[in-house]
């Protein structure tokens, strides 16, 4: 998995629609950053993605300020 993609969809379970804004929780993304993954794309809707570069949340983990972030 080192240097892959990672494609994430939410949905909604009650109204069966996108979750707009979807993204990795502080857990997900530890073990993407373990996994070796360069990039996460979180769907937005039917044509758009977002594009989290993996390398940022190493350089600028918020876990080391001591904030919660669920
Ligand atoms: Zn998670």
């Amino acid at each position: 998995m080192i240097g892959s993609s990672l494609y994430l969809v939410g949905i909604k379970k009650d109204s069966n629609e996108y979750e707009e804004g979807a993204s990795p929780c502080q857990m997900c993304r530890k073990l993407i950053i373990n996994a070796g993954i360069n990039t996460v794309y979180a769907r937005i809707n039917k044509t758009e993605y977002a594009e989290f570069d993996v390398e940022d949340w190493i350089n600028q983990d918020d876990l080391l300020d001591g904030k919660m972030t669920y």
